[in-house]
């Protein structure tokens, strides 16, 4: 079924909120009541969410939020679905609307990187003398990113700062271009690197959501698929010559679905097939696959001889038991 009769939303702004607890109170029970879904994150420095919902629904929320004089040019890059994107409705209050959690914090509409509109994005990414760094975590850069990116080695996006400290040869005195899903982390993080002194930095307005759908760039150059913070996981960007780079944990065959390892304790979100999913019992590592919780066997509803012969299919054995 591909009905798209839903839409989802993802928006962000930068702007002074007066008494955001209450506010993030008010906006979860006006969301609920209309039936929406999502996850909006409010705090004294603006607004960050992504939610779903039937047409109607998100057409309400969005003149909901236009109503208000502060949002009333909100920016909402908006993508058809066939179902809702997410469970729940959640509205939390938060000290920032991305947590870069800086020793000093800055304010992006005073110090932030030059916007850049996809298509001058696109041809600045051409341009030879520029730096192209992703400053999103490592396994959204796994399943796709735009070609020739810098992968940053971390796992958390506060945890960019120090990456970029540590190699700062890399960054120093180039024309340095900046992107994210939907523009709100490089808001914040590009007026950061100005402030470190590396002055050229640009970022991509409305991110990756909004090069992907623009009509003159249609995702030129992404390689892979988007990652996103919902239900789907993934999302299309490149809508010329798609190609697949993420690859499978177990066998580095091309991949592009993403399940958590089976062991609770371990949740490490992986690259698998379903094939090597089931082979390998659902976990990561031999001691996530024989962990007395490993939730993917539970969910198969294999018994002991059943483990026992799919270990040692892989050259595996059960634990001694104590
Ligand atoms: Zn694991």
């Amino acid at each position: 079924m591909n009905n798209n009769d839903f839409q989802v939303l993802l928006y962000y702004k930068y702007v002074p909120i007066e008494d955001a607890e209450q506010f993030a109170k008010d906006e979860l029970q006006f969301c609920k009541s209309i039936g929406l879904r999502g996850r909006i994150l409010i705090s004294e420095e603006g607004i960050n969410g992504t939610v779903s919902g039937p047409k109607e629904v998100t057409q309400r929320y969005m003149d909901h939020m236009h109503a208000m004089d502060k949002f009333s040019d909100l920016w909402f890059k908006i993508n058809e679905a066939d179902d809702f994107a997410h469970k729940k409705m959640f509205v939390r209050y938060r000290k920032e609307i991305v947590a870069l959690d800086l020793d000093e914090d800055l304010d992006p509409t005073q110090l932030s990187g030059n916007h850049l509109d996809p298509v001058e994005f696109r041809e600045a990414m051409l341009d030879e003398d520029t730096v192209l760094l992703d400053t999103r975590n490592d396994y959204e850069y796994d399943l796709g990113h735009f070609k020739g990116a810098i992968r940053p080695d971390i796992h958390n996006f506060r945890e960019l700062p120090e990456w970029v400290r540590e190699n700062k040869e890399k960054f120093m005195d180039k024309k340095i271009l900046v992107y994210c899903t939907g523009g709100v982390r490089c808001e914040k993080f590009s007026g950061w690197m100005i402030r470190e002194g590396i002055e050229n930095v640009a970022q991509l307005n409305g991110g990756i959501e909004n090069y992907g759908q623009d009509e003159q760039t249609r995702g030129d150059l992404w390689e892979g698929k988007m990652y996103v913070f919902d239900e789907r996981i993934s999302v299309p960007i490149n809508h010329i010559d798609p190609v697949v780079v993420g690859k499978d944990y177990f066998d580095g065959t091309p991949c592009e679905r993403y399940v958590n390892c089976g062991n609770p304790e371990c949740n490490k979100q992986i690259l698998a097939s379903e094939e090597n999913q089931e082979k390998y019992l659902g976990g990561c590592t031999h001691e996530c696959r024989v962990h007395p919780r490993n939730r993917y066997i539970k969910a198969k509803g294999w018994g002991h001889d059943e483990i026992v012969a799919r270990l040692a299919a892989i050259g595996e054995t059960l634990p001694a038991e104590v």
